[in-house]
């Protein structure tokens, strides 16, 4: 019987052939051979071995370039490659470390067709930033990606794991993991949702990346959100360099770049200082709920707009004068203002154990750590904002948490501590921990009854501790910045402090430390610097 095709078939038909034609002509031209090796189960019918087998041959019917060989778990090969599951399908195994354990089915084949065309081409077809970002890898990384046929999200990021291990292939290695062929596997991880890549067994990436926050993840072995590009400049001349990029530096970045100054911001650590680490935000207008870290990263996002962000470097000496000499571990910056955002950091509590058990059951950080005690009892140290919400995050994620403040009230905002009771947390008042105690991890805490003496001993699996910060003021103190007497850094009304041409923001000024103050203080900075630019307070002092 003769098939009638109408004129849209015919024209779809079309389409196809010179797609097919065009890939012909691509794989023709591509240097290198692509060997692939399947093994698989002797003598088990199994669909994903002859869907693999269907799809290599769909692609070797495009080239000769692609070649497949076929072997069983007991080969001697399995052995050598370390494969022990079938199907799995192994990508020119003496030049990479990929395979892919499942069929390339459905959205998947163009993650195959992908991988064909860039081991073909020997080459990863990394963009230049991300090149940057992975030439700085210099540990391995065993990357796992689970995916599913039916996602048309997972070809993005198995694209990004392809071209890390065609990049680095002697560190990065790469499992692409069909969860309906290995469900064992997705259970074991946890991988509700594809697609979701692992590196080492630590989540990096839950939904498809950008190639170069993937890469910046793998690099972190931690989940990226936002990618700030990388400079190779060695000496940087520009009008403001701002030290610090929490909420204070990332707004007088903002707001100099928009006054025509060239700005540079530098943060030695993660960018948005304490909020980064604050489980819920409720006090900062225009967001009557937000995650700490998602509002840093929508801050970032903003700043980048305008800003370059130098992270990951540590201002080393400054030479004031005119200019401003800044050394960082990576560069210098010649600058004719700076501006002192360098924040504050957590305040420890100065008993025995703290030190020791620190990161085994001692935390300054609920948000970071808190899941790590799901189900576990803890105390929280603390009566200020910080602990308060600390320990209602704690105990929202399902962890039996007591605050123990050392007073008979708390410090913190009547509307936040009023939640407490609300939530089932019971208080401590009256009372100081004394010693933390433990063998490996953290296992009791010695308490004191600061009205009674009365002491007490208190079987815990970790201790939480947010009793306030201590300014960062070691490199204003290094360049003989002028300190109040609580240890801020000395300052007036318009941010300038004891020496021409610096300037501070932010907690490091002391005051009421929420982010909407550090966020004007660094706006009121940063209009300071951009009048006293024009019209320098320093030359009109000496003139007259
Ligand atoms: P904080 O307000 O200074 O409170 C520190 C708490 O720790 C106080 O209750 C203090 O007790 C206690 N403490 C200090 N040293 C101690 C020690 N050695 N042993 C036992 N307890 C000790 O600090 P924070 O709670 O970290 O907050 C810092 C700033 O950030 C504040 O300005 C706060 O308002 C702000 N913040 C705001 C929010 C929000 O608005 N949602 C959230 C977090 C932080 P005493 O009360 O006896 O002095």
């Amino acid at each position: 019987m003769a098939v009638v095709m109408d004129h849209g078939e015919k024209k779809a038909q079309d389409a196809q052939q010179a797609f097919m034609q065009q890939l012909r002509k691509t794989f023709a031209s591509l240097p290198r051979e692509i060997p692939l090796l399947l093994f698989s189960q002797r003598g088990k019918e199994d669909v994903f071995v002859d869907a693999c087998r269907q799809v290599v041959r769909a692609f070797r019917g495009l080239t000769d370039k692609i070649t497949l060989k076929e072997y069983n778990l007991e080969h001697e090969l399995a052995a050598k490659y370390k494969v022990d599951s079938s199907p799995t399908l192994l990508i020119d195994p003496n030049r990479y470390n990929i395979r892919w354990l499942g069929a390339p089915m459905g959205e998947e084949g163009r993650s195959f067709l992908e991988a064909m065309l860039l081991i073909g081409s020997g080459k990863s077809g990394m963009g230049e930033q991300s090149l940057k970002v992975i030439e700085r890898l210099d540990s391995p990384r065993q990357v796992k990606i689970f995916v599913s046929p039916t996602c048309p999200y997972c070809p993005q990021q198995v694209v990004n794991g392809l071209k890390a291990a065609i990049e680095r292939p002697e560190l990065v290695s790469l499992e692409i993991i069909d969860i309906q062929c290995r469900p064992d596997l997705a259970d074991q991880y946890g991988a509700q949702s594809v697609p979701q890549a692992y590196a080492n067994d630590v989540l990096i990436g839950q939904g498809a990346q950008q190639e170069e926050v993937f890469l910046s993840s793998l690099i972190k072995l931690a989940p990226q959100t936002i990618f700030i590009p990388e400079s190779t400049e060695q000496v940087v001349n520009t009008d403001v360099v701002v030290v610090g990029g929490g909420p204070a530096g990332l707004t007088a970045g903002i707001y100099t770049v928009r006054s025509g100054l060239r700005t540079a911001v530098i943060e030695r650590d993660a960018l948005g200082g304490q909020v980064a680490l604050t489980p819920i935000v409720e006090n900062y207008p225009g967001f009557s709920q937000v995650g700490g870290k998602t509002l840093v990263d929508i801050m970032v996002s903003h700043a980048l707009q305008y800003v370059q962000i130098f992270q990951g470097e540590e201002v080393l000496e400054v030479r004031p004068g005119d200019p401003i000499e800044v050394t960082t571990t990576r560069r210098k910056f010649i600058t004719r203002t700076l501006l002192l955002a360098t924040g504050a950091s957590h305040r420890h509590l100065g008993v025995p154990g703290e030190q020791q058990f620190s990161g085994r059951g001692v935390s300054y950080c609920a948000t970071c750590d808190g899941p790590l005690f799901k189900g576990r009892k803890v105390i929280m140290v603390g009566g200020g904002n910080s602990a308060v919400t600390e320990a209602l995050y704690l105990k929202h994620m399902g962890v039996d948490v007591t605050l123990v403040h050392r007073r008979d009230r708390l410090r913190a905002q009547d509307v936040l501590a009023n939640q407490l009771p609300a939530s089932g947390v019971p208080i401590m008042y009256d009372t100081e921990v004394k010693v933390i105690e433990g063998k490996e991890r953290v296992q009791r805490v010695r308490l004191i009854n600061t009205k009674t003496g009365k002491t007490s001993d208190m079987a815990v699996d970790g201790v939480f501790i947010a009793v306030g910060y201590q300014p960062a003021v070691g490199l204003a103190q290094k360049i003989g910045i002028e300190l109040n007497e609580d240890g801020y850094i000395k300052h007036d009304a318009f941010h300038r402090t004891n020496i021409p041409g610096i300037y501070s923001a932010g907690d490091v000024e002391g005051g009421y430390k929420q982010i909407v103050t550090a966020t004007g203080q660094g706006a009121a900075a940063a209009m300071t610097i951009f009048e006293d630019l024009i019209n320098p307070y320093w030359k009109v002092a000496q003139a007259s």
